[in-house]
């Protein structure tokens, strides 16, 4: 049961082989049993998954089912959970019960999913391996000893794990697509703007987007068709007309131009993840798509502009957390700039305080136009190359990381190592375009991802090449020993 993809569950719970209360209780058992040497979860809610369960055998019964009615999923910690623990993977927010659900909380409880839990992170998002959780660092599934990426590593190893058929991501600069590359899943990062932030805390505002995980393109569509579409409490919404992701996905892919950008396969890149990704594109060639070498040339600024502008959002979407509005309180304070100092001091963990540090400083009267505003500029520029490369091209291709899963420890004394793993990602995000990865073959027993890069709103045709691909190739069928 736990192998089949949320389409076969769809489909066996419609036929009634099995009920939602079956199938959920059979994933917290698997949870209780699996997850103590995994730690993907941060909370497990039990009784309000059986509830939700019973709920949707009464809707599967009555006729009035949607396709994800009765299917279990889990939320990511950085989503307000209304009566849960919403966390953020930070002692910060450890006691924080939201009064309130996210938007895409409320749209996926809409449309039948029974929530599971909520998943380990990354602190606030900001790390690459899970390892910054207040939580303890989630494990991948495929060799203990490593990490499972992140910052969505919670959701990653659960769905890797089959704790879970699918859950919700985010990603500011790569935490959706790096975990799904590291534990051989499937995720995408939509287009900016298609899934509402409200409920989601905020780590960089004009960065940060929500999106599905799961084993299958064909799964992330249908998870993304509950989850996008306009909400008018986020400003930053877009409004255009809903899209419905899961149709059109065997849509031929004659003639479908790939561009390889000659910046994603240079120095760095890891010799087993080039030849996965070259076959992985002589088998799409096969379905009928062309390639065609292109340059990204502002690529390699990327990196720099984004470790400005996102700690600089994230210094100022933090500020909030001060013990007195939101947040962790320090014990006796003296005063209340003891307060909000040790509050702060004791409530964050390094990588966050490095991040308020150096977006306080960016963003500083003295510093501000040499680094905010010129990263805001550089901004620009690669928006620019991804427009003129989107006049040539539909789809870009290249390596989700450049290195498979790494070993506990291996980059956490290092930031700017660390930073490097999500160098193929970040400019997506900048741009604001939408990014997908998808298994494509393994390394030394770790899995490795291959990104899909499209133009705005072209979530349609990335989730359409990595089904077609999909329905060619194994890899997504894979799971680790566990
Ligand atoms: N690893 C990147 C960072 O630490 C991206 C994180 C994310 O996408 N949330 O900022």
């Amino acid at each position: 049961m736990h192998e089949k993809t949320i389409r076969e569950l769809s489909e066996g719970l419609k036929s009634k082989a099995f009920s939602s209360l079956e199938l959920t209780e059979s994933f917290l058992q698997r949870i209780d049993r699996l997850d103590p040497s995994i730690n993907a979860f941060i909370t497990v809610t039990p009784e309000r998954a059986l509830e939700a369960a019973k709920a949707a055998d009464v809707a599967l019964s009555g006729g009035t089912a949607g396709p994800l009615t009765g299917i279990p999923i889990a939320q990511k910690d950085i989503f307000c959970t209304e009566g849960v623990r919403s966390s953020c993977g930070s002692k910060m927010l450890d006691q924080f019960i939201s009064p309130y659900n996210a938007t895409v909380v409320d749209r996926l409880n809409a449309a039948g999913t029974v929530m599971l839990g909520k998943l380990n992170m990354d602190e606030f998002a900001m790390g690459s391996s899970n390892e910054t959780s207040f939580y303890g660092p989630v494990k991948n599934p495929w060799n203990l000893e490593t990490v499972p990426g992140g910052s969505s590593g919670g959701s990653a190893a659960a769905i890797a794990a089959r704790l879970v058929p699918g859950a919700t991501g985010t990603d500011t600069g790569g935490s959706i697509r790096q975990p799904a590359a590291f534990c051989g899943i499937t995720g995408i990062k939509p287009t900016y703007g298609l899934v509402s932030r409200w409920g989601m805390i905020a780590f960089a505002s004009s960065l940060d987007q929500a999106g599905p995980m799961a084993k299958t393109a064909e799964d992330c569509a249908w998870l993304l068709e509950a989850m996008a579409g306009f909400d008018p409490k986020d400003s930053t919404s877009i409004e255009r007309p809903k899209e419905i992701y899961s149709q059109g996905l065997d849509k031929s892919l004659q003639g479908l131009r790939i561009g390889l950008p000659k910046e994603f396969f240079g120095e760095g890149l890891d010799p087993d993840i080039h030849q996965a990704i070259q076959t992985a594109i002589g088998e799409i060639e096969k379905l009928g798509a062309t390639v065609k070498a292109i340059s990204l040339p502002h690529m390699h600024l990327s990196g720099p502009a984004y470790y400005v502008v996102a700690p600089a959002e994230c210094s100022s979407n933090l500020a909030r957390l001060d013990g007195v509005r939101y947040g962790y309180r320090a014990e006796n304070p003296k005063d209340l700039k003891d307060l909000y100092m040790r509050s702060r001091g004791e409530g964050f963990g390094a990588e966050v305080k490095r991040r308020i540090l150096i977006g306080t400083y960016a963003l500083s009267a003295g510093y501000y136009d040499a680094y905010y505003l010129k990263a805001q500029k550089i901004r620009r520029l690669i928006s620019d190359d991804f427009k003129k490369a989107f006049e040539e091209v539909d789809v870009i291709m290249g390596p989700t990381s450049p290195s498979v899963a790494f070993q506990f420890g291996e980059k956490s004394q290092d930031p700017i190592a660390m930073y490097l793993s999500d160098i193929y990602t970040i400019a997506v995000n900048l741009a604001g375009l939408p990014g997908m990865s998808v298994p494509v073959g393994f390394s030394k027993g770790l899995p490795i991802g291959m990104q899909l890069i499209g133009n705005y709103f072209s979530e349609h045709r990335l989730l359409n090449v990595a089904h077609r691909y999909q329905g060619v190739t194994d890899w997504h069928q894979q799971s680790p020993k566990l």
